[in-house]
């Protein structure tokens, strides 16, 4: 990442701080200060504050000992180290003056809000979410946000290859056994860390976010995985069921309707679509064939330096799709007791059409 990023970045907020009447940006522990700095803080106790004034010079204000982690982009914003005696607040409080309206990040711990709220006594500022800034930037990915999801989905992609491939062995192993070799894999293909790996055999993948315990994976069962991680800073996440034998016909059936839905999904994601629209057509190919009321959460999630961010496919969310907003097409299929199925992958709108980050087989793979 170069500085030049961070500058365009910067400008950018402060364009849309411009327009919603925001004098002061000011950004602690979470993904909008990597986005903004690329410096990502521990969440810790000693406080860390991007100052971002509309009109004037961002200061990054940092524990002393932390400040050699910071790469320096100069030009787009200056350290203020503070050292262990020093009061950090005031330092914040001096920087932002007095401010008509502040927005605040939704992840600052709220002891720093209070400490900052004591040194504006009798203020009038108004404080708002820093999403009113934040969130129309960091949905729309620029080039170098698509070139690292796209590099997190290809890793994604080599696991759920060697899933397909039967490098994984499955039978006789616990859900969780699987997971963590699963786990292992997403770490080896380059991802920093594992987000989740979910391992769902048989009448447990009807549970769509089942936490991998100590049931042991059987032969002609459908077994569920759901995995991601996150890698330099972007997070994959991927769905694909393995079928252990030929599967029974109603299993058949339902995931050729799987895919269909899937597809049309990714299909209906393009730019001038409302989100629902994505959710819409999934879901009509799921209702048509019977099999709508086993379908029980939205079609997708927004994804980007966060596993699940703005925007989602869900019916009631008529926001248009734009280029660059990135997000997962994932219809599931799931029946109590019995069988669940779900087939996801991570997209990009563009204004040449829906982009998959994810190229790994969309079909029912049949092992043993
Ligand atoms: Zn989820
Ligand atoms: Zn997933
Ligand atoms: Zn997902």
């Amino acid at each position: 990442m170069t500085t030049g990023i961070f500058l365009d970045r910067l400008h950018r907020a402060r364009a849309s701080m411009q327009q919603s009447g925001v004098d002061v940006l000011l950004v602690s522990v979470g993904s909008d200060l990597p986005y903004l700095t690329g410096y990502e803080a521990m969440p810790l106790e000693r406080l860390t504050m991007l100052v971002v004034p509309r009109d004037g010079d961002a200061t990054l204000v940092i524990p002393r000992l932390e400040a050699p982690r910071v790469a320096e982009q100069p030009g787009a914003f200056s350290l203020r180290p503070w050292n262990e005696t020093d009061d950090p607040v005031a330092i914040v409080a001096s920087l932002v003056g007095r401010p008509e309206v502040a927005a605040v990040g939704d992840t600052m711990w709220a002891r720093f809000l209070v400490e900052l709220l004591g040194h504006w006594p009798n203020s009038t500022t108004r404080y708002v979410r820093s999403t009113e800034v934040m969130n129309e930037l960091r949905m729309r990915k620029d080039a170098a946000e698509i070139a690292a999801l796209q590099a997190a989905g290809a890793a994604a992609d080599r696991v759920a290859a060697q899933l397909h491939a039967g490098d994984i062995p499955l039978v006789g192993r616990t859900e969780a056994e699987v997971s963590a070799d699963i786990s292992a894999r997403l770490l080896a293909e380059g991802h920093d860390v594992v987000n989740f790996a979910i391992v769902a055999a048989g009448e447990n993948a009807a549970s769509p976010h089942h936490h991998p315990g100590s049931r042991v994976i059987r032969d002609g069962e459908l077994v569920l995985c759901d995995f991601g991680g996150t890698m330099a800073g972007y997070c994959s996440d991927i769905t694909r069921c393995v079928s252990l034998g030929a599967p029974p016909a109603e299993v058949a059936e339902a995931y050729a309707v799987l895919h269909e839905a899937q597809a049309a999904g990714v299909a209906a994601g393009v730019v001038g679509a409302a989100c629902q629209d994505v959710d819409r057509a999934s879901r009509t190919v799921i209702a048509d064939a019977g099999w709508g009321e086993y379908f029980i959460h939205r079609t997708g999630h927004g994804i980007g330096m966060e596993a699940h961010e703005d925007p989602y496919m869900v019916e009631g969310n008529t926001l248009p799709i734009a280029a660059g907003h990135a997000f997962s097409v994932e219809p599931g299929i799931y029946v109590d007791g019995k069988w669940g199925m779900r087939l996801e992958d991570i997209v990009v709108a563009s204004d040449a059409g829906p982009i998959s980050m994810n190229h790994a087989d969309h079909s029912l793979v049949v092992l043993g």
